[in-house]
């Protein structure tokens, strides 16, 4: 999000980058990698008081994440993470949402993710987001409230989605119509969809949109503004895409040409490179072994076999005196198993794969 709307929500990328970003994008334009699927790598972080206290909860980081897997999986782009939240603990940094924060823990190998706690305004506005795309880094704060005055957490929404997409070389759909950037290449593209793979967002599947600054009825997602372009044509701009300043409860979608663009972008811009990986069929998240979380366990142990090939699969979960506590089978999924009542101590899980048995060990706390 980079615009204020009724001072509420503000969002920035970094100039630097999306002055070069048609420049660089443009020799891939052509390309088609749409039927391959994607695995990109996140890192979470998330900023709490000096004290540890205060700032997003598990379980929010995860609502948050699955913001990314609705609007992403749909085209067969997908995320991956260590499930391990790396905290910044510092009240200056947590009052202050800043793209100085990117300077923190930044990788290169993956997307940081930096997630502000819900009630932290962003210079002056509710919340907002901010996306770094030299540095493959966003952050998100804050809420935003509604035309029935109810405040949104905007890290549990589709802005995370609208940042991400921003990295992934997506521009707002009222880029060149609706907005000023230092973009050298953009032109105000026309309702009727002649000019639209060379102005606008470049992508021809988007209807030209002149910006909506989030005046989009909340009960209908529909535009309360009006206005025409070039030709007398009156917009029609899609309320519910995920680049667009639509309110955000409205953000539902990107388009395919959309998620196009994405996944050429990512099998050629090096930077991106650098964050994803993809195949040319199948779940492209995959990781050799058994992929299991959290160690240490609590009430709760995943098995994450959704990487691995269809098959039934089997799991046994012995304690440190080599006594069997647990046992099952499981189709390529995402596994959970409880765990509550098991002692705490060091335990060991055997797994078996192509009739090779794998061995991991399990810690349980509680
Ligand atoms: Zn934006």
């Amino acid at each position: 999000m980079c615009d204020k709307a009724h001072a509420q929500i503000h969002c920035e990328i970094d100039t630097l980058a999306s002055a070069n970003k048609e420049a660089l994008y443009a020799p891939y334009k052509s390309l088609d990698y749409s039927s391959y699927s994607f695995c990109v790598k996140l890192y979470v972080n998330v900023i709490r008081k000096s004290d540890g206290t205060g700032g997003q909860s598990v379980s929010d980081v995860y609502q948050a994440l699955s913001y990314l897997d609705t609007s992403y999986n749909p085209h067969n782009i997908y995320f991956k993470w260590s499930h391990q939240i790396n905290y910044i603990d510092d009240t200056y940094k947590y009052n202050n949402p800043s793209g100085a924060i990117f300077n923190v823990n930044n990788h290169t190998d993956g997307i940081d993710i930096y997630l502000y706690d819900d009630f932290i305004p962003l210079l002056g506005f509710t919340g907002g987001g901010q996306a770094n795309e030299q540095k493959t880094a966003l952050f998100v704060t804050g809420y935003f409230v509604d035309n029935n005055s109810v405040a949104l957490p905007l890290v549990k929404s589709h802005v995370l989605s609208h940042e991400v997409g921003h990295i992934l070389f997506l521009w707002h759909t009222h880029h060149g119509t609706g907005e000023n950037t230092t973009d050298p290449s953009e032109c105000p593209e026309l309702v009727n969809g002649s000019n639209s793979n060379i102005c606008g967002d470049y992508i021809t599947d988007t209807p030209a949109d002149p910006n909506m600054h989030y005046n989009v009825d909340l009960a209908t997602c529909t535009w309360l503004g009006s206005g025409m372009d070039a030709n007398g044509d009156s917009y029609k701009p899609d309320e519910h895409n995920i680049m667009s300043y639509t309110q955000p409860k409205c953000m539902k979608y990107f388009t395919s040409k959309q998620s196009t663009r994405m996944k050429n972008a990512m099998a050629n811009i090096a930077r991106l490179q650098l964050v994803s990986n993809y195949t040319t069929y199948g779940y492209p998240c995959a990781t050799p072994g058994l992929n299991y979380y959290p160690n240490a366990a609590d009430t709760e142990l995943n098995l994450d076999l959704r990487e691995k090939p269809e098959n039934i699969y089997e799991y046994q979960l012995y304690n440190y005196y080599g006594v069997l506590v647990l046992s099952g089978e499981s189709t390529n999924i995402l596994k959970t198993l409880d765990t509550s009542t098991l002692d705490e101590g060091l335990y060991f899980l055997h797994f078996y794969e192509n009739g090779e048995l794998i061995v991991k060990q399990l810690v349980i706390e509680h």
